[in-house]
Protein backbone atom coordinates (compact mmCIF):
# COMPACT_ATOMS: atom_id res chain seq x y z
CA UNK A 1 0.00 0.00 0.00
CA UNK A 2 1.41 3.65 -1.08
CA UNK A 3 0.95 6.45 1.11
CA UNK A 4 -1.26 8.88 0.90
CA UNK A 5 0.50 12.12 0.28
CA UNK A 6 0.54 14.66 -3.21
CA UNK A 7 3.55 13.81 -5.59
CA UNK A 8 3.98 17.33 -5.37
CA UNK A 9 7.73 18.46 -7.70
CA UNK A 10 10.34 19.01 -6.20
CA UNK A 11 11.55 21.74 -9.02
CA UNK A 12 13.40 24.57 -9.01
CA UNK A 13 11.59 26.87 -9.89
CA UNK A 14 9.24 26.59 -7.19
CA UNK A 15 12.20 27.93 -4.91
CA UNK A 16 11.82 31.05 -7.14
CA UNK A 17 8.05 30.90 -6.76
CA UNK A 18 8.51 30.88 -3.06
CA UNK A 19 11.43 33.40 -2.57
CA UNK A 20 9.38 35.99 -4.41
CA UNK A 21 5.86 35.62 -2.32
CA UNK A 22 7.79 35.37 0.87
CA UNK A 23 11.07 37.18 0.93
CA UNK A 24 10.32 39.54 -2.38
CA UNK A 25 11.62 42.49 -0.81
CA UNK A 26 15.23 40.76 0.85
CA UNK A 27 18.25 42.02 -1.28
CA UNK A 28 20.63 40.44 -4.12
CA UNK A 29 24.07 42.78 -3.93
CA UNK A 30 26.41 41.83 -6.95
CA UNK A 31 29.77 43.10 -8.44
CA UNK A 32 29.29 42.51 -12.71
CA UNK A 33 31.23 44.15 -15.23
CA UNK A 34 28.98 47.19 -15.63
CA UNK A 35 28.16 48.20 -12.57
CA UNK A 36 30.52 48.02 -9.44
CA UNK A 37 27.58 47.43 -7.10
CA UNK A 38 24.31 46.34 -8.67
CA UNK A 39 21.48 45.87 -5.77
CA UNK A 40 17.98 44.43 -6.37
CA UNK A 41 15.41 42.19 -4.93
CA UNK A 42 14.46 38.32 -4.94
CA UNK A 43 11.23 39.43 -6.40
CA UNK A 44 12.94 41.30 -9.40
CA UNK A 45 15.40 38.61 -9.90
CA UNK A 46 12.51 35.77 -10.39
CA UNK A 47 10.52 38.61 -12.30
CA UNK A 48 13.56 38.48 -15.03
CA UNK A 49 14.05 34.93 -14.45
CA UNK A 50 10.56 33.89 -15.64
CA UNK A 51 11.13 36.78 -18.66
CA UNK A 52 14.41 34.63 -19.51
CA UNK A 53 12.28 31.60 -19.62
CA UNK A 54 9.67 32.83 -21.45
CA UNK A 55 12.37 34.12 -24.05
CA UNK A 56 14.01 30.11 -24.12
CA UNK A 57 10.77 28.99 -24.79
CA UNK A 58 10.08 30.77 -27.29
CA UNK A 59 13.04 29.35 -28.93
CA UNK A 60 11.52 26.37 -28.80
CA UNK A 61 14.45 23.81 -27.84
CA UNK A 62 13.95 20.29 -26.81
CA UNK A 63 13.35 19.48 -23.38
CA UNK A 64 17.00 18.84 -21.47
CA UNK A 65 18.73 21.21 -24.37
CA UNK A 66 21.94 22.51 -22.37
CA UNK A 67 22.66 26.50 -22.25
CA UNK A 68 25.81 27.05 -21.21
CA UNK A 69 27.37 30.04 -18.92
CA UNK A 70 30.50 30.96 -18.57
CA UNK A 71 30.29 33.87 -15.87
CA UNK A 72 31.31 34.89 -12.73
CA UNK A 73 29.43 34.96 -9.78
CA UNK A 74 26.23 37.89 -10.11
CA UNK A 75 22.73 38.48 -10.44
CA UNK A 76 22.48 37.62 -14.14
CA UNK A 77 24.52 34.22 -13.53
CA UNK A 78 21.47 33.60 -11.00
CA UNK A 79 18.92 34.54 -13.27
CA UNK A 80 20.17 31.82 -15.58
CA UNK A 81 20.09 29.34 -12.70
CA UNK A 82 16.54 29.55 -12.84
CA UNK A 83 15.28 31.08 -15.94
CA UNK A 84 17.23 27.55 -18.08
CA UNK A 85 16.03 25.03 -15.40
CA UNK A 86 13.46 26.54 -14.46
CA UNK A 87 11.80 25.50 -18.44
CA UNK A 88 13.37 22.15 -18.55
CA UNK A 89 16.67 23.18 -20.55
CA UNK A 90 20.22 22.34 -18.56
CA UNK A 91 22.44 25.01 -17.08
CA UNK A 92 25.81 24.17 -17.98
CA UNK A 93 27.63 26.11 -16.14
CA UNK A 94 31.65 26.58 -17.79
CA UNK A 95 34.99 27.02 -15.56
CA UNK A 96 36.23 30.55 -17.77
CA UNK A 97 39.90 29.55 -16.56
CA UNK A 98 39.99 25.88 -18.17
CA UNK A 99 42.37 25.38 -20.25
CA UNK A 100 40.96 26.23 -24.14
CA UNK A 101 40.90 22.66 -25.25
CA UNK A 102 39.16 21.53 -22.71
CA UNK A 103 36.41 24.45 -22.79
CA UNK A 104 36.45 23.47 -26.31
CA UNK A 105 36.37 19.46 -25.39
CA UNK A 106 33.30 20.37 -23.14
CA UNK A 107 31.33 22.73 -25.15
CA UNK A 108 31.22 20.18 -27.97
CA UNK A 109 30.73 17.20 -25.53
CA UNK A 110 27.57 18.52 -24.12
CA UNK A 111 26.54 19.76 -27.07
CA UNK A 112 25.41 23.64 -25.94
CA UNK A 113 23.56 25.43 -27.97
CA UNK A 114 23.60 28.75 -26.21
CA UNK A 115 26.05 30.81 -24.18
CA UNK A 116 25.71 32.98 -21.76
CA UNK A 117 29.21 34.84 -20.65
CA UNK A 118 30.50 37.92 -19.39
CA UNK A 119 32.35 40.52 -21.12
CA UNK A 120 35.77 39.62 -20.31
CA UNK A 121 35.35 36.32 -21.56
CA UNK A 122 34.25 37.60 -25.39
CA UNK A 123 38.06 37.24 -26.38
CA UNK A 124 38.36 34.00 -25.56
CA UNK A 125 35.12 32.92 -26.96
CA UNK A 126 35.88 34.87 -30.36
CA UNK A 127 39.29 32.79 -30.29
CA UNK A 128 37.67 29.37 -29.93
CA UNK A 129 34.12 30.22 -31.95
CA UNK A 130 35.08 28.17 -35.15
CA UNK A 131 35.62 25.00 -32.86
CA UNK A 132 32.54 25.39 -31.61
CA UNK A 133 29.58 24.61 -34.38
CA UNK A 134 26.97 23.78 -31.88
CA UNK A 135 26.71 27.26 -30.06
CA UNK A 136 23.91 29.61 -31.83
CA UNK A 137 24.36 32.73 -30.03
CA UNK A 138 26.34 34.47 -27.69
CA UNK A 139 24.50 36.39 -24.60
CA UNK A 140 26.47 38.67 -23.29
CA UNK A 141 25.95 39.61 -19.51
CA UNK A 142 25.13 43.40 -19.99
CA UNK A 143 23.35 46.13 -21.76
CA UNK A 144 22.69 47.14 -25.24
CA UNK A 145 25.02 50.49 -23.89
CA UNK A 146 27.90 48.22 -22.56
CA UNK A 147 28.17 46.08 -25.48
CA UNK A 148 32.05 45.33 -26.20
CA UNK A 149 33.01 45.23 -29.90
CA UNK A 150 33.11 41.74 -30.76
CA UNK A 151 34.14 40.03 -34.20
CA UNK A 152 31.07 37.40 -33.16
CA UNK A 153 28.21 37.15 -35.59
CA UNK A 154 25.18 36.39 -33.85
CA UNK A 155 25.88 37.88 -30.47
CA UNK A 156 23.09 39.38 -28.26
CA UNK A 157 23.63 41.73 -25.08
CA UNK A 158 21.87 40.28 -22.17
CA UNK A 159 18.84 42.81 -21.13
CA UNK A 160 18.42 42.83 -25.15
CA UNK A 161 17.74 38.92 -24.97
CA UNK A 162 15.61 38.61 -22.33
CA UNK A 163 13.65 42.35 -22.76
CA UNK A 164 10.39 40.72 -24.39
CA UNK A 165 9.55 37.87 -22.20
CA UNK A 166 6.98 38.06 -19.93
CA UNK A 167 7.77 38.60 -16.00
CA UNK A 168 4.46 36.53 -15.55
CA UNK A 169 5.33 33.88 -17.48
CA UNK A 170 4.47 30.54 -15.69
CA UNK A 171 6.63 27.86 -14.85
CA UNK A 172 5.97 24.70 -16.76
CA UNK A 173 5.85 21.58 -14.50
CA UNK A 174 7.59 17.99 -15.33
CA UNK A 175 9.44 14.91 -13.33
CA UNK A 176 11.69 16.36 -10.79
CA UNK A 177 13.93 13.77 -12.12
CA UNK A 178 14.72 15.83 -15.00
CA UNK A 179 17.76 17.23 -16.12
CA UNK A 180 18.47 20.54 -14.20
CA UNK A 181 22.28 22.03 -14.44
CA UNK A 182 25.69 19.99 -15.61
CA UNK A 183 28.77 20.46 -14.21
CA UNK A 184 32.06 18.33 -15.94
CA UNK A 185 34.40 17.62 -13.47
CA UNK A 186 38.66 19.68 -13.38
CA UNK A 187 39.66 15.97 -14.95
CA UNK A 188 43.25 16.41 -13.84
CA UNK A 189 43.59 12.87 -15.64
CA UNK A 190 42.11 12.38 -19.26
CA UNK A 191 39.11 14.05 -20.33
CA UNK A 192 36.31 15.92 -18.09
CA UNK A 193 33.19 13.93 -17.26
CA UNK A 194 29.82 15.96 -16.61
CA UNK A 195 27.90 15.10 -13.44
CA UNK A 196 24.07 16.20 -14.09
CA UNK A 197 21.99 17.24 -11.61
CA UNK A 198 18.26 17.03 -11.33
CA UNK A 199 15.90 19.23 -9.95
CA UNK A 200 15.27 16.77 -7.36
CA UNK A 201 18.65 16.21 -6.14
CA UNK A 202 19.13 19.99 -6.28
CA UNK A 203 16.52 20.54 -3.78
CA UNK A 204 17.16 17.95 -1.53
CA UNK A 205 20.58 19.04 -1.54
CA UNK A 206 19.55 22.29 -1.03
CA UNK A 207 16.96 21.43 1.47
CA UNK A 208 20.14 19.68 3.94
CA UNK A 209 22.18 22.20 3.19
CA UNK A 210 19.81 25.07 5.05
CA UNK A 211 19.63 22.69 8.21
CA UNK A 212 21.54 22.75 11.44
CA UNK A 213 24.32 19.79 9.51
CA UNK A 214 25.59 22.44 7.48
CA UNK A 215 25.15 25.91 7.32
CA UNK A 216 22.10 27.22 8.54
CA UNK A 217 20.99 30.14 6.66
CA UNK A 218 17.87 32.21 8.09
CA UNK A 219 16.22 35.66 6.99
CA UNK A 220 18.82 37.70 9.51
CA UNK A 221 21.98 36.32 7.09
CA UNK A 222 23.90 37.64 4.84
CA UNK A 223 25.31 35.06 2.49
CA UNK A 224 28.74 35.58 0.26
CA UNK A 225 29.23 32.38 -1.89
CA UNK A 226 33.38 32.95 -2.90
CA UNK A 227 32.64 29.68 -4.23
CA UNK A 228 32.19 30.20 -8.19
CA UNK A 229 28.99 29.58 -9.83
CA UNK A 230 30.33 27.40 -12.21
CA UNK A 231 31.86 25.13 -9.80
CA UNK A 232 28.90 22.88 -8.17
CA UNK A 233 26.50 25.74 -8.54
CA UNK A 234 28.38 27.50 -5.84
CA UNK A 235 27.68 24.69 -3.62
CA UNK A 236 23.89 24.99 -3.35
CA UNK A 237 23.88 28.17 -1.75
CA UNK A 238 21.68 30.16 -4.69
CA UNK A 239 19.08 27.52 -3.91
CA UNK A 240 19.40 27.24 -0.68
CA UNK A 241 19.48 31.20 0.60
CA UNK A 242 16.40 32.03 -1.32
CA UNK A 243 14.55 29.30 0.42
CA UNK A 244 15.18 30.69 3.67
CA UNK A 245 14.99 34.23 2.76
CA UNK A 246 18.78 34.90 3.27
CA UNK A 247 20.81 38.33 1.99
CA UNK A 248 22.66 37.11 -1.03
CA UNK A 249 26.25 39.24 -1.98
CA UNK A 250 27.56 38.12 -4.97
CA UNK A 251 31.69 39.42 -5.59
CA UNK A 252 31.62 39.10 -9.09
CA UNK A 253 35.04 39.05 -10.55
CA UNK A 254 36.59 39.71 -7.09
CA UNK A 255 36.48 36.34 -6.19
CA UNK A 256 40.51 36.22 -5.39
CA UNK A 257 40.47 40.35 -3.88
CA UNK A 258 41.10 39.73 -0.38
CA UNK A 259 40.95 43.71 0.22
CA UNK A 260 37.08 43.95 -2.23
CA UNK A 261 35.79 40.60 -0.44
CA UNK A 262 36.99 42.37 3.26
CA UNK A 263 35.01 45.29 2.14
CA UNK A 264 32.45 43.87 0.81
CA UNK A 265 31.90 42.07 4.14
CA UNK A 266 31.98 44.96 6.15
CA UNK A 267 29.87 47.93 3.85
CA UNK A 268 27.49 44.49 2.94
CA UNK A 269 27.15 43.07 6.81
CA UNK A 270 28.01 39.47 5.66
CA UNK A 271 27.23 36.89 8.42
CA UNK A 272 27.97 33.45 6.43
CA UNK A 273 30.64 33.13 3.54
CA UNK A 274 31.91 30.08 2.21
CA UNK A 275 34.73 29.20 -0.11
CA UNK A 276 37.70 27.45 -0.43
CA UNK A 277 40.99 27.56 1.55
CA UNK A 278 43.21 29.58 -0.75
CA UNK A 279 40.59 32.48 -0.90
CA UNK A 280 40.36 32.30 2.93
CA UNK A 281 44.74 32.45 2.93
CA UNK A 282 44.28 35.92 0.87
CA UNK A 283 41.86 37.65 2.90
CA UNK A 284 43.11 36.76 6.69
CA UNK A 285 46.51 37.77 4.88
CA UNK A 286 44.79 41.17 3.78
CA UNK A 287 43.40 41.57 6.97
CA UNK A 288 46.26 40.75 9.16
CA UNK A 289 49.15 43.31 6.91
CA UNK A 290 46.27 45.93 7.61
CA UNK A 291 44.96 45.14 10.93
CA UNK A 292 41.56 45.11 9.94
CA UNK A 293 39.27 42.87 12.07
CA UNK A 294 35.58 41.48 11.00
CA UNK A 295 32.32 43.37 12.65
CA UNK A 296 29.43 41.19 11.36
CA UNK A 297 31.36 37.96 10.12
CA UNK A 298 30.15 34.86 12.23
CA UNK A 299 30.91 31.64 10.43
CA UNK A 300 32.26 30.57 7.35
CA UNK A 301 32.10 27.51 5.20
CA UNK A 302 35.30 25.67 3.96
CA UNK A 303 35.99 22.98 2.25
CA UNK A 304 37.10 21.73 -1.58
CA UNK A 305 40.41 20.80 0.06
CA UNK A 306 41.98 20.23 3.35
CA UNK A 307 41.64 23.28 5.34
CA UNK A 308 44.66 24.03 7.29
CA UNK A 309 44.42 24.47 10.66
CA UNK A 310 46.29 27.52 10.69
CA UNK A 311 43.36 28.46 9.15
CA UNK A 312 40.98 27.87 11.47
CA UNK A 313 43.07 28.73 14.77
CA UNK A 314 43.44 32.26 13.17
CA UNK A 315 39.72 32.88 12.22
CA UNK A 316 39.04 31.53 15.95
CA UNK A 317 41.47 32.84 18.33
CA UNK A 318 41.70 36.67 16.14
CA UNK A 319 38.28 37.00 15.28
CA UNK A 320 35.91 34.86 16.98
CA UNK A 321 34.78 33.56 13.93
CA UNK A 322 33.79 29.72 13.89
CA UNK A 323 35.39 27.90 10.49
CA UNK A 324 33.21 24.82 9.41
CA UNK A 325 35.15 22.17 7.18
CA UNK A 326 33.00 20.38 4.86
CA UNK A 327 34.03 17.71 2.47
CA UNK A 328 32.34 17.21 -1.32
CA UNK A 329 32.57 17.07 -4.69
CA UNK A 330 31.49 17.71 -7.83
CA UNK A 331 29.77 14.90 -8.45
CA UNK A 332 27.95 14.72 -4.84
CA UNK A 333 26.44 18.15 -5.49
CA UNK A 334 28.91 18.95 -3.40
CA UNK A 335 27.72 18.40 0.39
CA UNK A 336 29.15 15.15 2.03
CA UNK A 337 30.08 15.96 5.20
CA UNK A 338 30.54 18.78 7.50
CA UNK A 339 32.66 19.63 11.19
CA UNK A 340 30.00 20.10 13.79
CA UNK A 341 31.09 19.77 16.97
CA UNK A 342 28.88 16.73 18.86
CA UNK A 343 28.05 18.48 22.37
CA UNK A 344 30.31 15.75 24.39
CA UNK A 345 33.52 17.47 22.67
CA UNK A 346 32.27 20.81 24.01
CA UNK A 347 34.84 20.62 27.37
CA UNK A 348 37.79 19.69 25.07
CA UNK A 349 41.11 22.07 25.16
CA UNK A 350 41.98 24.53 22.39
CA UNK A 351 44.38 22.46 20.85
CA UNK A 352 42.33 19.63 20.96
CA UNK A 353 39.35 21.32 19.72
CA UNK A 354 41.44 22.36 16.76
CA UNK A 355 42.79 18.88 16.28
CA UNK A 356 38.65 17.60 15.65
CA UNK A 357 38.03 21.21 13.59
CA UNK A 358 40.62 19.64 10.98
CA UNK A 359 39.01 16.54 10.39
CA UNK A 360 36.23 17.01 6.96
CA UNK A 361 33.17 15.94 9.45
CA UNK A 362 30.80 13.71 9.75
CA UNK A 363 28.44 12.56 7.06
CA UNK A 364 25.19 14.64 6.45
CA UNK A 365 21.61 12.86 6.44
CA UNK A 366 21.10 11.26 2.90
CA UNK A 367 24.75 10.80 2.15
CA UNK A 368 26.36 7.29 3.36
CA UNK A 369 30.02 6.41 3.28
CA UNK A 370 32.51 3.42 3.21
CA UNK A 371 36.32 2.84 3.33
CA UNK A 372 36.87 -0.06 1.75
CA UNK A 373 40.79 -1.64 0.78
CA UNK A 374 42.38 -2.36 -2.54
CA UNK A 375 40.26 -5.71 -2.21
CA UNK A 376 36.93 -3.77 -1.49
CA UNK A 377 36.70 -4.73 2.37
CA UNK A 378 35.37 -2.77 4.56
CA UNK A 379 38.06 -1.04 6.92
CA UNK A 380 37.21 0.04 10.66
CA UNK A 381 35.62 3.12 11.94
CA UNK A 382 38.72 3.14 14.60
CA UNK A 383 40.65 6.71 13.27
CA UNK A 384 43.52 5.38 12.31
CA UNK A 385 42.84 2.47 9.24
CA UNK A 386 42.61 4.33 6.26
CA UNK A 387 40.65 3.02 2.58
CA UNK A 388 39.07 4.86 -0.60
CA UNK A 389 36.04 6.78 0.06
CA UNK A 390 32.96 5.68 -0.99
CA UNK A 391 29.39 7.20 -1.02
CA UNK A 392 25.84 6.96 -2.20
CA UNK A 393 23.07 9.28 -2.09
CA UNK A 394 19.86 10.97 -3.71
CA UNK A 395 22.43 14.20 -4.93
CA UNK A 396 25.20 11.52 -5.95
CA UNK A 397 26.07 10.97 -9.47
CA UNK A 398 24.87 8.13 -10.33
CA UNK A 399 26.86 7.69 -14.12
CA UNK A 400 28.90 10.46 -15.64
CA UNK A 401 26.63 12.24 -18.90
CA UNK A 402 26.98 11.02 -22.12
CA UNK A 403 29.87 8.00 -21.51
CA UNK A 404 28.48 4.75 -22.49
CA UNK A 405 29.11 1.89 -19.90
CA UNK A 406 30.34 1.74 -16.29
CA UNK A 407 32.86 3.99 -14.83
CA UNK A 408 35.43 3.24 -13.32
CA UNK A 409 34.45 5.53 -10.22
CA UNK A 410 31.24 3.36 -10.41
CA UNK A 411 32.09 -0.16 -10.12
CA UNK A 412 31.05 -1.24 -7.25
CA UNK A 413 27.39 -1.05 -7.70
CA UNK A 414 25.30 1.56 -6.33
CA UNK A 415 28.78 3.61 -4.76
CA UNK A 416 30.61 6.18 -5.84
CA UNK A 417 34.51 6.10 -5.18
CA UNK A 418 35.71 9.13 -4.72
CA UNK A 419 39.43 8.97 -5.92
CA UNK A 420 40.15 10.13 -1.84
CA UNK A 421 41.81 8.28 0.50
CA UNK A 422 40.06 8.74 4.68
CA UNK A 423 39.77 7.41 7.93
CA UNK A 424 36.63 7.65 10.00
CA UNK A 425 36.78 7.77 13.62
CA UNK A 426 34.52 6.18 16.09
CA UNK A 427 32.50 9.05 16.06
CA UNK A 428 31.57 9.27 12.45
CA UNK A 429 34.60 11.97 11.86
CA UNK A 430 36.38 11.74 8.59
CA UNK A 431 39.34 13.09 7.60
CA UNK A 432 40.91 13.12 3.88
CA UNK A 433 44.38 11.47 4.05
CA UNK A 434 44.84 12.31 0.45
CA UNK A 435 43.96 12.02 -3.44
CA UNK A 436 44.26 8.67 -4.06
CA UNK A 437 47.14 9.85 -6.85
CA UNK A 438 48.23 12.02 -4.89
CA UNK A 439 49.47 9.63 -1.57
CA UNK A 440 53.20 9.45 -1.32
CA UNK A 441 54.05 6.06 -1.89
CA UNK A 442 57.10 5.63 0.43
CA UNK A 443 58.51 2.10 0.96
CA UNK A 444 55.54 0.16 0.80
CA UNK A 445 53.94 2.90 3.15
CA UNK A 446 51.45 5.89 2.56
CA UNK A 447 52.74 9.62 3.45
CA UNK A 448 50.17 12.12 3.52
CA UNK A 449 50.97 15.01 1.46
CA UNK A 450 47.72 16.53 3.10
CA UNK A 451 49.32 16.95 6.44
CA UNK A 452 52.48 17.27 5.47
CA UNK A 453 51.32 20.64 3.93
CA UNK A 454 48.74 21.75 6.82
CA UNK A 455 52.02 21.43 8.94
CA UNK A 456 53.60 23.06 6.82
CA UNK A 457 51.51 26.25 6.59
CA UNK A 458 51.46 26.30 10.32
CA UNK A 459 55.51 27.99 10.07
CA UNK A 460 54.43 31.94 10.34
CA UNK A 461 56.88 33.03 7.02
CA UNK A 462 54.97 30.05 4.96
CA UNK A 463 52.27 31.45 3.02
CA UNK A 464 51.40 28.41 1.07
CA UNK A 465 52.77 24.85 0.54
CA UNK A 466 52.80 21.79 -1.57
CA UNK A 467 53.78 18.21 -0.89
CA UNK A 468 54.28 16.04 -4.51
CA UNK A 469 55.87 12.73 -4.63
CA UNK A 470 59.25 12.68 -6.41
CA UNK A 471 60.55 9.02 -7.58
CA UNK A 472 63.75 7.67 -5.76
CA UNK A 473 66.00 4.43 -5.91
CA UNK A 474 65.18 3.01 -2.67
CA UNK A 475 61.81 4.15 -1.48
CA UNK A 476 59.71 4.41 -4.74
CA UNK A 477 59.07 7.93 -3.59
CA UNK A 478 59.90 10.51 -1.47
CA UNK A 479 57.92 13.95 -0.50
CA UNK A 480 59.41 17.23 -1.89
CA UNK A 481 58.23 20.18 0.17
CA UNK A 482 57.09 23.17 -2.25
CA UNK A 483 56.86 26.73 -0.36
CA UNK A 484 55.36 29.92 -1.21
CA UNK A 485 57.19 32.19 1.65
CA UNK A 486 55.16 35.28 3.13
CA UNK A 487 56.76 38.42 1.77
CA UNK A 488 58.07 39.69 4.87
CA UNK A 489 59.98 37.01 6.48
CA UNK A 490 61.27 34.34 4.89
CA UNK A 491 62.55 31.09 6.39
CA UNK A 492 65.52 28.70 5.64
CA UNK A 493 65.26 24.89 4.64
CA UNK A 494 66.44 24.13 7.70
CA UNK A 495 64.25 26.08 9.77
CA UNK A 496 61.38 24.35 7.99
CA UNK A 497 62.40 21.00 8.78
CA UNK A 498 63.20 21.96 12.18
CA UNK A 499 59.57 23.16 12.42
CA UNK A 500 57.98 19.95 11.05
CA UNK A 501 60.44 17.94 13.04
CA UNK A 502 57.78 16.36 15.84
CA UNK A 503 54.81 17.38 14.21
CA UNK A 504 54.79 14.40 11.84
CA UNK A 505 56.36 11.12 12.19
CA UNK A 506 60.21 11.00 11.47
CA UNK A 507 60.04 9.13 7.99
CA UNK A 508 57.38 11.44 6.41
CA UNK A 509 60.06 14.61 7.25
CA UNK A 510 60.12 15.75 2.95
CA UNK A 511 63.62 15.16 1.59
CA UNK A 512 63.98 18.38 0.30
CA UNK A 513 62.17 21.81 0.14
CA UNK A 514 61.96 23.99 -2.91
CA UNK A 515 60.81 27.56 -2.83
CA UNK A 516 58.76 29.31 -5.18
CA UNK A 517 57.13 32.46 -6.22
CA UNK A 518 53.70 30.84 -7.18
CA UNK A 519 52.10 27.34 -6.91
CA UNK A 520 49.87 26.69 -9.82
CA UNK A 521 45.78 26.10 -9.02
CA UNK A 522 42.74 25.29 -10.80
CA UNK A 523 40.55 27.17 -11.64
CA UNK A 524 38.46 26.83 -7.94
CA UNK A 525 41.67 27.42 -6.41
CA UNK A 526 42.82 23.95 -5.53
CA UNK A 527 47.01 23.03 -5.76
CA UNK A 528 47.54 21.82 -9.06
CA UNK A 529 49.34 18.64 -8.22
CA UNK A 530 49.57 17.16 -11.96
CA UNK A 531 51.11 20.47 -13.15
CA UNK A 532 53.87 20.50 -10.01
CA UNK A 533 54.47 16.85 -11.02
CA UNK A 534 55.23 17.89 -14.32
CA UNK A 535 57.53 21.14 -13.29
CA UNK A 536 59.29 19.17 -10.94
CA UNK A 537 59.69 15.68 -12.80
CA UNK A 538 63.11 15.90 -13.29
CA UNK A 539 63.54 16.52 -10.04
CA UNK A 540 66.96 14.62 -8.50
CA UNK A 541 66.32 14.54 -4.24
CA UNK A 542 69.43 14.92 -2.14
CA UNK A 543 68.69 11.31 -0.58
CA UNK A 544 68.78 9.84 -4.33
P1 LIG B 1 35.85 18.97 -7.00
O1 LIG B 1 35.03 17.93 -7.62
O2 LIG B 1 36.68 19.74 -7.98
O3 LIG B 1 35.06 19.87 -6.12
O4 LIG B 1 36.92 18.27 -6.08
C1 LIG B 1 36.55 17.38 -5.08
C2 LIG B 1 37.76 16.94 -4.30
O5 LIG B 1 38.25 18.00 -3.47
C3 LIG B 1 37.48 15.84 -3.34
O6 LIG B 1 37.43 14.58 -3.97
C4 LIG B 1 38.67 15.96 -2.39
O7 LIG B 1 39.84 15.38 -2.93
C5 LIG B 1 38.88 17.45 -2.32
N1 LIG B 1 38.25 17.95 -1.10
C6 LIG B 1 37.04 18.50 -0.96
N2 LIG B 1 36.81 18.85 0.32
C7 LIG B 1 37.90 18.48 1.03
C8 LIG B 1 38.29 18.56 2.41
N3 LIG B 1 37.52 19.12 3.33
N4 LIG B 1 39.50 18.04 2.75
C9 LIG B 1 40.32 17.50 1.83
N5 LIG B 1 40.02 17.42 0.52
C10 LIG B 1 38.83 17.90 0.12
Amino acid sequence: MQGLMMDRPLAIAAIGEFAERYYGSTEIVSVTADNPLHRYTYRDCFRRARQLGDVLTQRGYDPATRIATIAWNDYRHMECYYGISGVGLVCHTINPRLFPEQLVYIVNHADDKLLFTDPMFLPLIEKLKDKLPSLETVVVFTDEANMPETSLADVVSYETFIADGDPEFAWPEFDERSASALCYTSGTTGNPKGVLYSHRSTLLHAMVGNSDAVLPLSPRDTVLPVVPMFHVNAWGIPYSAPMVGAKIVYPGPKMGDGEALWRLMEDEGVTMSAGVPTVWLALLAYVRNNNKTFSTLQRTLVGGAAVPAAVIAEFRDRHGIDVQQGWGMTETSPIGSVNKVLPKFDGLSPDEMLELRTKAGRAVFGVEMKIVDDAGNEQPWDGSSSGALRVRGPWVCSAYFGIDGVSEAHEDAGWFDTGDVATIDPDGYMAITDRTKDVIKSGGEWISSIDLENAAVGHPGVAEAAVIGVSHPKWTERPLLIVVTDAGDAPSKTDILGFLDGKVAKWWLPDDVVFVDEIPHTATGKILKTELRKQFADYVLPTA
